[in-house]
């Protein structure tokens, strides 16, 4: 669906885009992530046909975008940050009158049911709170039945609840075997939807991969979290463990070494001595963690 190699972006002096590869397979919804500034929107915008670049090979749908066609423009849905319709124009009135600038548009009372407004159908657009303006957006998007979206920071300013109904859209456009390219600040949001993730940072690649291995997280050892009862010192404790732990917020932590061992050292010992292991956690590292550490080291290159 997507095809970039060695894609450049300059401002004047300043290359914001600093050669980049990704390839987004059909029917994947694939996560673009990246710190304010690491050329996120450039690169979307030159995916959406919007922007020119300086350098590169960049193939949407089997086609340039800088030279894209207006068939062409119909196969893509945009979803941009901001809302764009008319207010006094009703949901449905809304959706109808975009439904007509395309060639083989959706049925407008199934892109309502599929964003979840069908119950707002004849409220007004403008009366319609943010999250519902976002389902409105992504209708609009929908509505020329396009094979390609691109939503862009979706859930922004969304309260928690509302992010994951959101997520249940977004969720419904797989099911339609719809391409979906998404960026986002949000790592639980990336977690629950991404097939792949990409991280860019200062214009560059860094990570590529399925949420749960992106950076080598799937190899990563786990933690082992726990307190002990206020009277006991950590001289109590196994010799292995009492090694091993380290002290973190009042919690004893085990990080290093063979986790697997020693949390089977631990739970041993406890059940033995009767202790009870408060908070007692066994985590990896979320995505979140493993971003900012990806992060984090191309900003200190
Ligand atoms: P954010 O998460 O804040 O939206 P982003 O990853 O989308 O960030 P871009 O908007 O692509 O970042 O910007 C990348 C870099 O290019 C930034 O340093 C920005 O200042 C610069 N830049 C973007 N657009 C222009 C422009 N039209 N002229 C000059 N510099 C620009």
């Amino acid at each position: 669906m997507i095809s970039v190699n060695g894609l450049r972006k300059s401002y004047g002096d300043f290359e914001a885009v600093r050669g980049i590869d990704l390839e987004v397979e059909p029917g994947e919804i694939f996560a673009f992530l990246g710190p304010n500034g690491a050329g996120k929107t450039t690169t979307v915008e030159i995916l959406e046909g919007y922007r020119e670049r300086s350098g590169g090979e960049v193939t949407v749908l089997g086609q340039d975008p800088g030279a894209a066609d207006r068939a062409w423009r119909a196969r893509v849905g945009i979803v941009l940050q901001e809302c764009r319709m008319e207010p006094v124009l009703t949901v449905r009135e809304t959706l109808e009158l975009w439904a007509g600038y395309y060639p083989n548009p959706r049925p407008v009372d199934e892109t309502l049911k599929l964003v979840g407004l069908a119950h707002k159908a004849d409220d007004r657009a403008g009366h319609l709170s943010g999250g519902q303006q976002r389902r409105l957006d992504v209708g609009l998007a929908l509505i020329g039945d396009p094979e390609l979206l691109f939503l862009d920071e979706p859930t922004t300013g969304f309260d928690p609840a509302a992010r994951r109904q959101f997520w249940d859209v977004i969720a419904n456009l797989r099911d339609l075997g719809k391409t979906v390219f998404l960026t986002t600040h949000y790592m639980e949001e990336a977690q629950a939807l991404a097939d792949r993730v990409a991280v860019i940072a200062k214009g560059r690649i860094v990570a590529v991969g399925t949420p749960d291995d992106l950076g080598g997280r799937a190899e990563e050892e786990a933690t082992v979290r726990f307190r002990l009862p206020a009277d006991m010192p950590p001289a109590e404790l196994p010799a292995d463990v009492g090694a091993a732990a380290v002290e973190q917020n009042g919690q004893l932590v085990l990080r290093d070494g063979d986790v697997v061992r020693l949390l089977n050292s631990l739970t041993g010992w406890a059940l033995e001595r009767g202790v009870e292991l408060d908070g007692l956690e066994v985590t990896r590292p979320t995505l979140e963690e493993v971003y900012l550490r990806l992060v984090g080291e191309e900003g200190r290159a």
